[in-house]
């Protein structure tokens, strides 16, 4: 199965190339020509399998110039020993709710069920495209992308890894996770300076030639880790699948039931990622796009425009801090096609907002519902949650649940399960979720924890306390002006 571009102006290519390149040279994001099929026949076989199976199985419908063999020793690589259990569980919240938790992975955030398999997607599509050289992921970082990108590729042959954060724009626990990284591969750097520098001396590096040329010279070529990747949409698809799978097993659903889905969303890969699953024929009914006051896709749902041009909120789910939802792009062009999205984003890149023909937005609405919450109504529903269900949850979970019981108050034919993405472990987002609790909250991180811990019954990851005292490998502060010549010494 061959990739097009979202745009419509670039040669297709295969998976393999696809994941290699990242982004389509027109602009746009590559998509596969057809969606395949997932039968009947195909699902019943997948709820007997085990999550690493169901993965391999899903994703070689996608990624055609893969084996199933590769794919399946990937992926019981990626889910493995490095998942505290189970890779992807469901759990009841009352009689409706159903959590999926996406966070057991080595950094708690959902980003590992990406990021640990597609950086052997990558390093076997070196191989399968005839590239000799090594693939250098370089990242800017808030927090947790850089995290699950370097355990993701530590080690990982072929590749190595540089990351930058912003040096006081992390939080305390998420610069330790980065500092005491291991592997031989890997390169881990604060910048002087916010995200948007470290970011924009990112970019800047991608886009110098002379650069690339000398990188190329040593054997290196650039390559990026963010989420317009397909290889990381697609094993993204698979946990949808999972669950409807285990609520069939478990007797909760019946075979054929339909499922509505709930996502806490920022550049909309997630909730994609469902969409995927549905036109493949898993049994979906609707989706529920939550955000937080970062409300731009709220709007989206609710009036067919999206309009980026409005204040930016800091919140306490800062991974769905975000105004242009890029794999957005995706979901236009599985609507409207590949002539029309190359409008709608060339109208957002000159005037920051673009509003869709009737006919596309009802297309859409008719599958989507956006609801956002506030940070107030985040924190009670932390705390709501916790007094009914005994259940912690953090803050990006907190706003896909109260989104969740908007939509199943407002609509009396939902489906009879709704399945809501649980994005990351409360403890990694610790001093937010122990304030919604009433607890007074500690200065030190391991009190911080143990605070949680002990007014929750719950326990802390290992993953995140193990950090706490492990040795710190990177100490380096740089300007963003040398970033490139850091990049240089990383390789030398
Ligand atoms: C990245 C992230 C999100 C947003 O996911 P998208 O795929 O960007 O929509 C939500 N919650 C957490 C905890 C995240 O790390």
């Amino acid at each position: 199965m061959n990739y097009v571009s979202t745009r419509g102006q670039s040669e297709s290519v295969s998976s393999a190339m696809a994941i290699k390149q990242g982004i389509a040279p027109d602009g746009g994001l590559y998509m596969p020509e057809s969606i395949p099929a997932l039968t009947e026949d195909m699902l019943r076989e997948l709820c007997e399998l085990s999550y690493s199976e169901r993965a391999a199985k899903v994703m070689s419908l996608f990624l055609s110039d893969y084996t199933y063999d590769e794919l399946l020793t990937d992926c019981k690589l990626a889910y493995g020993d490095n998942f505290d259990g189970y890779a992807a569980p469901v759990v009841n919240a009352g009689d409706k709710m159903r959590v999926l938790e996406l966070w057991h992975g080595p950094t708690c955030a959902f980003k590992d069920m990406a990021l640990q398999i597609m950086p052997r997607l990558l390093s076997r599509a070196l191989v399968k495209t005839g590239e000799e050289r090594t693939a250098l992921i370089l990242v800017a970082t808030s927090g947790d992308t850089g995290k699950a990108a370097l355990e993701g590729y530590r080690d990982v042959e072929r590749t190595k890894i540089s990351v930058y954060y912003p040096v006081n724009g992390v939080s305390r626990a998420q610069k330790l996770q980065m500092t005491t990284q291991e592997g031989s591969n890997v390169n881990v750097c604060a910048i002087s300076g916010n995200f948007d520098d470290a970011q924009s001396g990112v970019k800047k590096i991608f886009a110098n030639r002379d650069f690339a040329a000398e990188l190329d010279k040593k054997g290196y070529f650039l390559s990026s880790a963010n989420s317009i990747n397909w290889g990381r949409l697609v094993p993204q698809t698979v946990y949808y699948v999972s669950a409807w799978c285990d609520l069939v097993k478990k007797g909760d659903i019946a075979f054929g039931d339909k499922i509505d889905i709930c996502v806490p969303t920022g550049n909309f890969g997630n909730i994609l990622a469902a969409f995927l699953a549905k036109k493949m024929g898993l049994p979906v009914g609707r989706f529920v796009c939550a955000s937080n006051s970062n409300n731009v896709l709220t709007d989206f749902f609710r009036t067919g425009t999206y309009d980026r041009n409005r204040d930016f909120h800091v919140t306490v789910s800062p991974s769905m801090d975000i105004l242009i939802s890029s794999n957005l792009e995706r979901l236009l062009y599985l609507t409207a096609g590949a002539q029309k999205t190359r409008r709608y984003m060339e109208a957002l890149a000159k005037d920051g907002k673009y509003t869709l023909d009737k006919e596309d937005f009802e297309k859409i609405i008719s599958e989507f519902d956006g609801y956002y919450t506030s940070e107030d109504a985040c924190t009670s529903e932390i705390k709501s949650i916790f007094d009914r269900y005994s259940y912690l949850v953090d803050t990006h979970t907190a706003v896909a649940l109260d989104a969740a019981e908007r939509y199943l108050a407002e609509n009396k034919n939902a489906a009879k399960r709704i399945v809501i993405a649980s994005t990351a472990s409360p403890y990694k987002f610790a001093p937010a979720v122990a304030r919604s609790l009433g607890i007074e909250v500690p200065e030190g991180d391991a009190e911080i924890f143990s605070a949680l811990s002990g007014a929750s019954g719950t326990k802390v990851p290992t993953q995140l306390s193990a950090v706490l005292t492990k040795e710190i490998r990177f100490k380096k502060v740089i300007d963003p002006e040398e970033m490139q010549s850091s990049v240089l010494d990383f390789i030398s």
